[in-house]
């Protein structure tokens, strides 16, 4: 059974091809470059570059996995949340090719695409999982596929929005994830940052007073390398001590990290030493990509969810506890 699963939610055009329930095909677009000048992502000009990709992208895939149209069994696009202009190129894309075939089509929030980028077949609920990512830093008790329930999120910035500040303060590029973790690696020593939120009550997050800290000691001329590495060490520390308490408390001894910071070496380190049974995205699947979108509606449909009715729209806010 083959799906095809479109992500259009921000910046990167994301089409993928799954063939029950395995990555054959996975092809991303990014735009950095474009929005690279105006120092951050213009919407507009995001909806536009989706719409010269997507149609290419589509015939490429097919054409890699030796497919035609017609030999698609379902069609999957993220529907929300996200930027409303991008999410309706792709969106109402995979509509039109659902109809058109005839196939089932599956709305997919993007937040369960990327939880299931790290779920392996065969893990059945209830476990912990954490999407950290550009735009999020939640935590959540997937109770089941479709029944998530949220235990604490970011009060301020997200994990991967504060990686992105802090290479910016450093002069670094864009996506600054990887290139903080390039930088740490040279440094012998991490300045010590205090890490966040230590001693609260919940699950929360907070990313704003590291990328704070950070900003001074630019100012203060210190080593870039060690600053760095101080900074992902903290970051990594408070994720890492907010799930760790929340696992305790709920007794779940399974998690999933899910997200582009997920792709963290030093991340992925971490949680491997803490005693859970920890999954992350295979390579190539933690950042936004059309594959895990097919993965999510895949395992909608093994898990006898009915397919989406064509009417429905798609939309920029939507919690995933209402998925
Ligand atoms: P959302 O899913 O919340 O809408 P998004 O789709 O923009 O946000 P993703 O594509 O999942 O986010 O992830 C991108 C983020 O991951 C960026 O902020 C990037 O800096 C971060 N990231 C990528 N690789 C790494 C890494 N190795 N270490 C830390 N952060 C990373
Ligand atoms: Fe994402």
């Amino acid at each position: 059974m083959w799906v095809l699963g479109i992500d259009t939610s921000c910046d990167d055009t994301g089409v993928g091809l799954v063939r029950d329930g395995e990555v054959v095909v996975n092809l991303v677009a990014s735009q950095v470059r474009l929005h690279e000048a105006f120092g951050g992502v213009v919407p507009e000009l995001a909806s536009r570059e989706h719409l010269k990709a997507l149609p290419l992208l589509v015939e490429r895939a097919l054409a890699e996995a030796g497919l035609r149209p017609k030999d698609l069994d379902l069609v999957a696009a993220t529907r929300g949340p996200g930027l409303i202009g991008a999410l309706l190129v792709g969106y109402t894309f995979a509509k039109g090719m659902a109809f058109a075939l005839e196939r089932p089509f599956y709305a997919i929030h993007h937040l369960e695409g990327h939880i299931a980028a790290a779920w392996p077949e065969g893990l059945t609920p209830p476990f912990l999982a954490l999407v950290a990512s550009g735009g999020h830093t939640h935590l959540y008790e997937v109770l089941d596929l479709g029944r998530y329930r949220l235990l604490g999120a970011t009060r301020d910035d997200a994990a991967g929005e504060a990686f992105d500040k802090v290479a910016r303060l450093l002069g670094l590029g864009f996506p600054g994830g990887p290139e903080v973790e390039r930088l740490a690696e040279e440094a012998e020593e991490a300045i010590p940052f205090p890490v966040p939120l230590r001693g609260q009550e919940g699950y929360d997050f907070s990313f704003s007073g590291l990328k704070t800290k950070a900003l001074h000691l630019v100012e203060k001329g210190l080593p870039k390398a060690a600053l760095a590495k101080g900074f992902q060490e903290a970051a990594i520390a408070h994720l890492a001590e907010v799930v760790l308490k929340a696992a305790k408390d709920t007794g779940h001894r399974v998690l999933l990290v899910a997200g582009g910071v997920a792709a963290n070496r030093a991340l992925q380190e971490r949680f491997k030493e803490a005693g859970l049974k920890v999954y992350f995205p295979p390579k190539g699947l933690s950042q936004d990509n059309g594959a895990m979108i097919a993965l999510a509606a895949w395992r909608r449909y093994k898990g006898g969810f009915p397919p989406s009715p064509l009417s429905l729209g798609a939309t920029a806010y939507w919690p995933l506890e209402e998925a």
